[in-house]
């Protein structure tokens, strides 16, 4: 399971580092590695781009995890390079961004735009896996999650358009009501295709969730 990142483009990137000309770049040795996004090889090809751009790279470093709280160490191990630098840029996903916000006194510019977590299906092919609802359905689904495998996030489906196992969005795509049928009658548990999944109320679920772990 990783945080599916892709890069911005470098336009957005010059953009955001307007008027700041000394960068640290920080990788991330987790997810960003695996996706090519931001691992050693991408954090040298951006600092190559940066300089192009006239920008001067103070220091760079991939930490193992950005996302971590471990990564506190990390940044204090470069400390003064990352001070002489005007800003960090993060090739981290959004939470390397948040965790590199609590430790850096500077600028934290994000380098990569967050999209999913996903499971890789095949080398290198990344599936959206789970939407983080916040009122998971898959014990009735047969593990097929309807938020993100069909294409209209039908919670009761399938809809009119299911074509021979193919969604009527994406042909290539298997229809997830299709799936969550054939799993659910391998199962024997058939029957719940006909439970009927009340509609959301999206407009009470307030921002930031959060929760305690007591
Ligand atoms: S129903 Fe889907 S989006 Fe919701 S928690 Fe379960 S897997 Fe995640
Ligand atoms: S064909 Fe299946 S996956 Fe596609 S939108 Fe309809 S129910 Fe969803």
């Amino acid at each position: 399971m990783k945080t599916i990142t892709k890069q911005k483009s470098l336009d957005e990137i010059e953009r955001q580092l307007a008027g700041l000309d000394r960068v640290f770049i920080v990788g991330c040795g987790t997810c960003t590695t695996v996706t090519k996004t931001g691992g050693i090889d991408q954090v040298l090809e951006m600092k190559e781009r940066l300089e192009q751009m006239d920008k001067w790279v103070s220091g760079w470093t991939v930490i193992p995890t950005a996302c971590d709280e471990v990564t506190q160490a990390d940044v204090k191990e470069y400390g003064q390079t990352i001070k002489d630098a005007g800003c960090v840029l993060a090739m981290t996903c959004a939470l390397g961004v948040h965790r590199l916000n609590l430790y850096v006194d500077r600028p934290v510019m994000p380098a990569l735009d967050t999209m999913f977590i996903g499971v890789e299906e095949t080398p290198g092919r990344f599936r959206e896996a789970c939407g983080q609802c916040g009122h998971c359905v898959l014990g009735e689904t047969a593990g097929v999650c309807p938020v993100v495998s069909c294409h209209k996030g039908l919670m009761n489906g399938p809809c009119g358009g299911t074509n021979y196992g193919k969604c009527e969005v994406d042909k290539e795509m298997d229809c997830a009501w299709a799936l969550i049928h054939e799993r659910l009658q391998a199962q024997g548990r058939l029957p719940l295709m006909r439970m009927y999944q009340p509609p959301r109320n999206h407009q009470v679920v307030p921002r930031p969730r959060a929760t305690r772990i007591s």
